[in-house]
């Protein structure tokens, strides 16, 4: 059976292009470092549209906190 890179399907794998780390490699946000394809992974957790926006609400805060509601445009 053919292995599956599980950190590119990953809500934690952060590949960062810009820093030209090659097509399998990454930043891994629950390992805290750069890292090569896990085929196994005890932290692995499937990126979905629902988790993406928790972990972005996470990472960036909702636009309520920053009071937009308040804002004129
Ligand atoms: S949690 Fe595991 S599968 Fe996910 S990016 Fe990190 S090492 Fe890869």
């Amino acid at each position: 059976m053919e292995k599956v890179n599980l950190c590119t399907k990953c809500i934690n794998w952060d590949h960062r292009p810009e820093g030209n780390p090659g097509e399998r490699m990454g930043y891994c946000l629950s390992r805290k470092r750069m890292v090569g394809p896990h085929y196994e992974c005890e932290f692995y957790q499937l990126k979905t549209p629902e988790r993406m926006a928790v972990m972005n609400r996470k990472l960036y805060g909702s636009t309520d906190d920053y009071g937009a509601e308040d804002m004129e445009f």
